[in-house]
C-alpha cells in the first residue's frame, strides 16, 4: 500500500511540474512521517525515500538514532527553544523559525556544536489566529536581522495553508508567499536571499507546485491517516 501511495504522489508531482513548466528535480518531496513507527519509515526508505519530515523533537531524535544516516531530517513543527540543542546538528533544515528568540537559540546552539543550520522562516500568510508564523509584513525585517547570524543560513519561507476541502482555495496563499519571496529578493540586500518555498501538504501540494513550491510536505498522502491515540 505504501508503495502504491508513494507512486501516486510521485506521479501527481510530475504532472504538476509539467503543468507548471517546471522540471521535476526543482521539487523536493518531504515524506512527513510523524506518528508513524520506525518500521514504516524503514519501508519507505527501502522504496527510496531519503527525505523525512517530523514535527516533534523527541520523535525526530529517536527515529534519527534508529534509521540509516543518509536520511535528511526536516523539522517542520513548532520548536521550543529548550529543545533546539537536541536537533541542531541532526537536521537538514528547520522549517518553523517564527521568533527572534528561537533564531537566537538556534544560533547559540549551532555555534556550540560548530555547525551551520539551514532554516526557513514560517509565515502565517492567511493570518489565522490559531497558527504560528510571522505576519507577512514582519518577514523582511526579521530576515534582515537573522541573516547576519553566523551559524544560521536563511534559505527561504514556509507556510502551512488553511485546511480546505478544495485545494484551489489555497492558490492565493501560495501565490502570496511566492510574491513575498520575490519582493524580498528584489531588494538585493546583502546576505539576504529567500529562494526556497516550503508549501503544500496532502490536500494541496499540486496547487503549491504550480505556484512555485520547492518543497512539499506530504504525510497522509504517502503514509495514510495518522492515529494520534497510539
Ligand atoms: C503534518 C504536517 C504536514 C503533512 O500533513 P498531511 O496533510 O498529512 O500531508 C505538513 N506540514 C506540517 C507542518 C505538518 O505538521
Amino acid at each position: 500500500m505504501l508503495k502504491e501511495q508513494l507512486m501516486q504522489v510521485e506521479e501527481n508531482i510530475q504532472k504538476a511540474c509539467k503543468r507548471a513548466g517546471r522540471s521535476r528535480d526543482e521539487v523536493t518531496l518531504i515524506a512527513v512521517s510523524k506518528t508513524k513507527p520506525v518500521e514504516v519509515l524503514q519501508e519507505a526508505y527501502d522504496l527510496g525515500v531519503r527525505v523525512f519530515g517530523e514535527n516533534k523533537v523527541q520523535e525526530l531524535t529517536q527515529k534519527y538514532e534508529a534509521l540509516p544516516k543518509d536520511i535528511q531530517w526536516h523539522m517542520i513543527g513548532h520548536l521550543q527553544t529548550n529543545k533546539v540543542k537536541y536537533i541542531v546538528d541532526k537536521v537538514a533544515m528547520i522549517h518553523s523559525v517564527d521568533s527572534l528568540k528561537l533564531a537566537e537559540t538556534i544560533e547559540k546552539e549551532a555555534e556550540r556544536k560548530n555547525c551551520i543550520v539551514k532554516i526557513l522562516v514560517e509565515v502565517n500568510v492567511a493570518g489565522e489566529e490559531s497558527k504560528y508564523g510571522l505576519k507577512m509584513e514582519e518577514v523582511l525585517p526579521f530576515v534582515e536581522i537573522i541573516s547576519t547570524f553566523k551559524h544560521i543560513r536563511v534559505c527561504g519561507l514556509m507556510t502551512i495553508a488553511p485546511f480546505v476541502e478544495i485545494s484551489e482555495e489555497n492558490r492565493t496563499i501560495f501565490k502570496n508567499l511566492h510574491k513575498l519571496s520575490v519582493d524580498i529578493n528584489n531588494k538585493n540586500i546583502d546576505n539576504v536571499s529567500v529562494s526556497i518555498l516550503s508549501m503544500g501538504m496532502t490536500n494541496d501540494y499540486e496547487v503549491a507546485i504550480e505556484e512555485g513550491a520547492d518543497m512539499v510536505r506530504v504525510g497522509t498522502g504517502i503514509f495514510g491517516v495518522r492515529n494520534y491515540a497510539v
